[in-house]
């Protein structure tokens, strides 16, 4: 299947390409030259660093499409019955490029579901049109209903395993305007300039997944596996506005954009890609910031957040029974009886202040759990599926008898770390920065261009 997206891709990338080759470029390792963050500490952190002055930026006008590319969206999968409400006229096909095979004049409560390898779709018991997928768009640009959540653009229905698959086919601005409330809530007129940011930085990260799914009908997943996602349901209007205002712009880093990753609390500096998950592509504007700018007398941004400092507890039949669950599961080793856990010790700790791994002891074996993927292994409660809320901690372990007795964290922040912190961008918007210098402070080294009008 092919999307107007797929075919603008090569032209995206050559324009910001060029454009990029004649940028100047600020040094990507900048963040890194700062001082190694403070530890999680007692608060105030010790005032060690002067912040970098952020200056204005102005985004490059130049646009390279004429509209806006069209992203595809998982919303509900392995569902036997979808229960699908289109308002008014509608039309219907195969898929949202080949055509369209009718148009029903009247809308409604409408079913989906697969049946002998074919997607039906039917208006009460009457078929209204079946084939191997099915596509739906609503006549001048209603909305349509699922499960109760509305959204805009069309549904293409599919089989999977164990039953239909919805995707969303929408264009990229429709798409986050249902993104940026779940993002980042619903905020104050002071606190505009972080719906600006989220904006920039959820459609830089959506434009660069577009294409990585080659094989598959779906550009994005609708959870945080990607960008939650809720539809025109979950709109607000201020959000809307940042989606409009900020309409084509995007955070390009040579020549593609930035996979923008975000995240609710950096804890005071942002997390260094390569060490929270280095089996992910080491973009340099992720190396991590320490999260303070002018204005701040050098606190950090986030600090107000109830999770800025927290602390977890282990005794030593929680630790045990923690471990016994996820090291099979997160790490697929250890399976049966665990034995004794001997020792956990942290396998260093990067300038970011993240713990890079953790090598847990057994009297049978040893295992290491490197970056992010600690906070699935070490979580907090045995009885909750609940993970670990960030990396970066400073662990202090008891031992008694050659074993360990209890452990202790003092941690900070909250999400992987990785890219925007959005605690500290609300806080930068309510000091006067702009969604451009929010941008511009968390992920160094892009630039922010035009993409399409
Ligand atoms: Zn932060």
């Amino acid at each position: 299947m092919k999307l107007s997206a797929r075919r603008l891709a090569p032209a995206l990338f050559l324009c910001l390409l060029a454009l990029a080759a004649c940028a100047e470029k600020r040094p990507a390792t900048e963040a890194l030259a700062e001082p190694a963050p403070a530890p999680p500490a007692a608060e105030p952190l010790p005032e060690t660093v002067s912040p970098v002055s952020i200056p204005e930026v102005t985004p490059e006008a130049v646009a390279m499409l004429d509209a806006p590319p069209v992203v595809r969206v998982l919303v509900l999968e392995s569902r036997r019955t979808i229960r699908f409400r289109v308002p008014e006229a509608y039309t219907v096909g195969m898929d949202a490029v080949s055509g369209v095979s009718g148009r029903i004049e009247r809308g409604g409560d409408l079913s989906v579901r697969a049946s002998d390898g074919e997607i039906v779709l039917a208006d009460g018991r009457r078929k209204v049109f079946g084939a191997k997928s099915v596509f739906v768009a609503p006549a001048d640009g209603e909305v349509s209903t699922i499960d109760g959540a509305s959204y805009r653009g069309g549904f293409l229905f599919v089989a999977t395993r164990g039953g239909v698959a919805a995707i969303n086919v929408l264009d990229i601005d429709e798409y986050l305007k249902g993104v940026l409330p779940s993002e980042i809530g619903y905020l104050k007129d002071a606190q505009y300039e972080a719906f600006r940011a989220q904006a920039m930085a959820a459609r830089s990260y959506a434009l660069s997944k577009l294409g990585e799914r080659r094989g598959d009908l779906y550009d994005l997943n609708a959870t945080v596996m990607d960008q939650v996602y809720r539809g025109a349901s979950s709109e607000s209007e201020a959000a809307n506005r940042a989606v409009d205002e900020t309409r084509g712009l995007v955070c390009a880093f040579l020549g593609e954009p930035a996979r923008a990753y975000y995240c609710s609390c950096c804890g005071g500096h942002t997390a260094d890609i390569r060490a929270v998950w280095p089996w992910k592509t080491p973009y340099p504007y992720l190396y991590g910031v320490r999260d303070t700018v002018p204005g701040t007398a050098g606190e950090s941004l986030c600090r107000g957040s109830r999770h800025f400092r927290w602390t977890a507890h282990w005794s030593a039949s929680d630790l045990s029974a923690v471990l016994r669950r996820t090291i099979p599961r997160e790490l697929r080793a250890g399976a049966g009886d665990l034995g004794r856990i001997l020792d956990v010790r942290p396998l260093g700790t990067g300038r970011d202040g993240r713990v890079a791994g953790l090598e847990i002891e057994t009297d049978r074996e040893s295992f290491t759990v490197q970056g992010d993927r600690i906070r699935w292994v070490l979580k907090p409660d045995p009885g909750s599926d609940a993970i670990l809320r960030s990396t970066l901690f400073n662990m202090d372990v008891s031992r008694s008898g050659g074993r360990v007795a209890s452990i202790d964290v003092l941690g900070g922040g909250n999400g992987h770390g990785v890219g925007m912190c959005q605690t500290g961008a609300i806080r930068m918007a309510e000091l006067g920065y702009s969604g451009e210098q929010i941008i511009s402070h968390y992920y160094p080294g892009v630039r922010i261009v035009t993409l399409y009008r």
